[in-house]
């Protein structure tokens, strides 16, 4: 269990809830793992550049653009990532 931080990632995100709110958008619709408020605060903080996408997702915050689609759960692909 010493990368702990990653499952909680991958485990939110094949549930299908949000990874910042943990929770399941009524819409069931997620933006790079994030529900649309979610997503909305991160990009804001992301344009006012208080973190950027790349620091989100290396904080398991947000999907990454490639993976977007399903959480990447290989940890070969995670190495590669630099997770
Ligand atoms: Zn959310």
């Amino acid at each position: 269990m010493g990368r702990k931080g990653i499952s909680q990632v991958s485990k939110v995100a094949a549930e299908g809830a949000c990874l910042g709110c943990m929770k399941k958008p009524s819409n069931l619709r997620l933006i790079r793992g994030l529900c649309s408020s979610c997503y909305q605060a991160a990009r804001r903080l992301v344009v006012n550049k208080k973190t950027t996408e790349r620091e989100l997702v290396r904080q398991g915050k947000m999907l990454s653009k490639a993976n977007s689609g399903r959480p990447a759960s290989n940890p070969i692909t995670l190495s590669s990532r630099g997770l």
